[in-house]
């Protein structure tokens, strides 16, 4: 057993983080106040190779499951709001078509993404959350083109993205088995972008709705075979979890920096608050969740690497973990600021904004628990 990165790892890792320290954190303020897309930051990190991440060899991508963990841990630990949007065009958005695109799909859209551009991925609705089969969004068949109406919410890169993949049924009362995978482009007649939600945290990553009004997709759009879809989502959904995760442990590094940081400089009762008991006890605690959340999602990414397979359990347990760790190092990185950790002059309380969300999407708390607990009693 080795815990260590080997050689490249380190190498890339090092790579990224300088590239963070300078090109990522010293912005992720201002973007987080101006709630704008870095656009020209996207584009030097598509010129550093970031967007080839986890895309195929044969395109020009590179880097294996853990190195994609450790370029999204990084950019989560300078920007997490970055990293959302990152992670939902390289993972959750591209998987589909990776996975299930066409030649020609796959020669349009995998270099596309190369270049920098950003993808969404269209699920969630006003009635379908958790429950993602229960999703309203309809198609027909017109000739040589799918018709699609409904809408989505909460849609990541909703406002920044050039293409989409998006879920519609064709007959509710097939339940999954009528749900089909399509790809939509900016432009497309009858899509526009609704909504853009105002959110707790993750400012620079859009969330808006998604509106298909007698929607004209082309029928060489449709993504895998009619009424895979379902099983398409959830694929997407399960291969990114360990991403997540690798947000939280992103998240809660920088808090934990900060806040041992801010401990051993603060004085109070003439001594840095570092050598009270009671601040030494939570940076201890901190420093094992940390730990446990960074082994959890770097043994996920390298049980998908080695297997070859997206496994259930192991990546819902890192997220499970990781997100919930996160949250307790952020509350503690606050706690250990004072009124001071209130305000917006310190990162941890854009940390512990930003956190917040990794415990709800791509699978709430109780929805990882679920998967952990069907996993187990299934084997039995
Ligand atoms: C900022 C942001 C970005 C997002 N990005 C995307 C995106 O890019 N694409 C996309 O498709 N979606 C996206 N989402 C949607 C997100 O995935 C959903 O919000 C999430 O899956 C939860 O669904 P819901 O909000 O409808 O909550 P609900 O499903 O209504 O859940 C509400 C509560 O009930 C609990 N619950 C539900 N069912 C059960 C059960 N069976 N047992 C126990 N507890 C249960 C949940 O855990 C939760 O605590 C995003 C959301 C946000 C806020």
């Amino acid at each position: 057993m080795d815990f260590e990165l080997n050689e490249e790892q380190k190498m890339f890792q090092a790579m990224v983080r300088d590239f963070v320290d300078n090109e990522i954190a010293p912005n992720a303020a201002e973007w987080d106040d101006t709630e704008e897309f870095p656009h020209g930051t996207v584009k030097k990190m598509a010129d550093l190779g970031l967007y080839g991440l986890h895309m195929p060899e044969e395109y020009g991508g590179s880097g294996d499951d853990l190195t994609f963990v450790i370029a999204v841990e990084e950019i989560s630990r300078g920007c997490a709001g970055l990293a959302a949007s990152y992670v939902t065009t390289l993972s959750l958005a591209m998987n589909p078509i990776v996975m299930h695109g066409s030649k020609e799909q796959k020669d349009r859209y995998i270099p596309w993404v190369m270049q920098g551009a950003n993808v969404s991925f269209g699920l969630t609705e006003p009635m379908a959350g958790s429950d993602v089969s229960n999703i309203d969004t309809r198609y027909e068949r017109d000739g040589d083109y799918f018709i699609l109406n409904g809408s989505k919410i909460f849609i990541t890169n909703g406002a920044e993205a050039d293409f989409l993949v998006t879920f519609a049924t064709h007959d509710r009362s097939l339940g999954y088995k009528g749900i089909s995978a399509f790809i939509v482009e900016r432009g497309m007649q009858g899509f526009s972008v609704g909504k853009s939600e105002r959110k707790m945290g993750m400012h620079p990553a859009s969330a808006t709705e998604l509106v298909f009004d007698n929607c004209r997709v082309p029928a060489r759009n449709l993504l895998g075979q009619e009424g895979r879809g379902f099983s398409i989502a959830l694929q997407a959904i399960d291969t990114c979890r360990v991403c997540v995760a690798a947000q939280a442990v992103g998240i809660a590094q920088a808090a934990y920096d900060a806040a041992v940081a801010y401990a051993k400089e603060r004085k109070q009762f003439g001594v840095e608050i570092a050598r009270h008991q009671g601040i030494q006890f939570m940076i201890a605690d901190m420093a094992v969740d940390l730990d446990a959340a960074r082994l959890l999602t770097y043994r996920a990414a390298w049980l998908m690497q080695t297997s070859g397979e997206v496994s259930l359990k192991e990546p819902a347990m890192a997220k499970l973990f990781a997100t919930e760790a996160a949250h307790r190092i952020c509350h503690r990185a606050v706690q250990i600021h004072g009124g001071y950790g209130y305000t917006r002059e310190f990162v941890v309380e854009r940390l512990y904004r930003d956190q917040r969300i990794t415990e709800i999407y791509e699978g709430t708390s109780e929805m990882q628990r679920w998967t952990i607990a069907r996993q187990i009693t299934a084997a039995r």
